[in-house]
């Protein structure tokens, strides 16, 4: 078959890919002048396959509150950016952080993730891939005792979901992290997901997209995608800044931007930009760098080790589309960078970046079929999406393929917004 992926972000790059190894015709149409430029360009570098989380969860109206009134808060909601599709978003989450969609959202996110472990290793036995790949896990790192006491619900949830981990005490956290050694009162202990892995996306999908064109794949750069046009229930044509392209199926990967493209067809997607920040600092010393990812609790930003560089993630702002770098979301990443490995990194010659999280109100990824017979989904990944990425694609393409998915894909495709 002849197929169109729209987008070339981790999410595309890699559904070229597995749609490529099928046997299809690729093309990939994307607006900038390489791929991974948008939001697969500076995440925070988790493979969290265990440290997978709804936003959506109880107890979160309060707590979004009281983090609004803090001076490095995770949450923050822009007033000026504030508009109806920001209030329908946030009225649909808060309806997803009741106690059983919490279970049922975890759950689907947890299939896809763990399924992604397994195809990321398939990926890189299949061709070399160079992007700073560790496999040492996550840990989940507490400030204060009473934070550390009260996960006993987090942890029930773990355990029901069979998800490893283990709760590590003060020595284990240095044992697994030497470098936390230097700044021992900063923290109690720590929750570890053994399985998570780190590994730079942009490296990644760059790399792919190379062993893509090997396959055959072609790809469309500079080329801005208009609308869709459909006539009898079937895509019939993209139109784009480079002309009309037909093609037998057409899947969407556009991130923040896919409702633009599906919504004007009469669909709903609740996707929405979750803004973030991230820092990436040349390493000093690896001595007081860390191993892995280190996740500060306390302040919802995660520190992870690249080859030569350390990257620093976190913060999620709600102000629509909004892409302007503001300099005072740089204090959290640099404060727990900073405090938690001192003289790891550069500072100084640090490289400031955001990028919107497409994010579902139930922080679900869209991946599957749609009521046009020709159209996919591979999209709405969130906070999650390189982790998602390997596992999402194979999946898309086992559903274009008309072929059995090797895992359970209720309650993740485009259905759920259907009614
Ligand atoms: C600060 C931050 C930290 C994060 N940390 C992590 C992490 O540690 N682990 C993790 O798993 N995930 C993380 N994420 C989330 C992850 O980065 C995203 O979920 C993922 O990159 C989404 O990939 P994508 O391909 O769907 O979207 P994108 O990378 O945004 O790709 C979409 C592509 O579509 C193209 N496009 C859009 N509209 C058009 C159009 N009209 N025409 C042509 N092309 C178009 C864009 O140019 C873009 O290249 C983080 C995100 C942020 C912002």
């Amino acid at each position: 078959m002849k197929i169109i992926v729209l987008g070339g972000g981790v999410a595309g790059v890699s559904t070229a890919w597995h749609l490529a190894n099928s046997g299809h015709e690729v093309t990939v149409v994307e607006r900038c002048a390489t791929v991974a430029e948008e939001t697969s360009f500076g995440n925070a570098g988790m493979l969290s396959y265990g440290y997978t989380n709804p936003w959506a969860a109880p107890g979160i109206p309060f707590k979004a509150l009281k983090w609004m009134m803090q001076d490095m808060a995770p949450i923050l909601v822009s007033s000026s950016s504030f508009n109806a599709r920001t209030a329908n978003w946030m009225f649909q989450m808060l309806g997803q952080c009741g106690e059983q969609a919490y279970r049922i959202n975890k759950r689907r996110m947890l299939r896809i993730s763990d399924y992604s472990r397994s195809c990321l290793d398939k990926v890189t036995q299949q061709v070399p891939l160079d992007f700073d790949h560790r496999t040492k896990g996550t840990i989940e790192l507490f400030r204060d005792q009473e934070k550390m006491d009260s996960i006993g619900a987090d942890l029930a949830s773990l355990q029901e979901c069979g998800v490893e981990h283990e709760v590590i005490n003060h020595a284990e956290c240095i044992q697994h992290e030497p470098a936390l050694a230097n700044v021992s009162e900063k923290f109690v202990g720590g929750l570890r997901f053994p399985q998570d892995g780190t590994g730079d996306c942009q490296k990644f999908t760059t790399g792919l997209a190379l062993h893509c064109r090997d396959a055959g794949v072609q790809f469309m750069l500079n080329t801005e995608v208009h609308k869709l046009e459909v006539t009898s229930g079937k895509v019939t044509a993209a139109h784009t800044s480079g002309g009309e392209l037909t093609a037998d199926a057409f899947v969407v990967c556009m991130g923040s931007y896919s409702p633009m493209l599906l919504n004007p067809l009469g669909f709903k997607l609740p996707i929405y930009p979750i803004k973030g920040y991230s820092l990436t600092l040349p390493l000093l010393d690896p001595a007081k760098a860390p191993e892995s990812t280190v996740m500060d609790e306390a302040f919802k930003v995660a520190v992870t080790r690249f080859d030569d560089r350390i990257r620093v993630g976190g913060t999620a702002e709600i102000a629509d589309f909004d892409l302007s770098l503001k300099e005072k979301r740089r204090k959290p990443a640099e404060f727990v960078v900073g405090d938690l490995f001192p003289g790891a990194g550069d500072l100084d010659n640090a490289t400031f970046w955001c990028g919107l999280r497409p994010m579902t109100p139930d922080s679900v990824p869209v991946i599957g079929s749609t009521p046009i017979v020709n159209l996919y989904t591979n999209t709405g990944h969130g906070t999650l999406g390189w982790t998602m990425s390997q596992g999402s694609a194979c999946l898309i393409a086992d559903v274009i393929n008309n072929k059995a998915p090797e895992i359970d894909n209720e309650g993740l495709s485009i259905d759920r917004y259907l009614h």
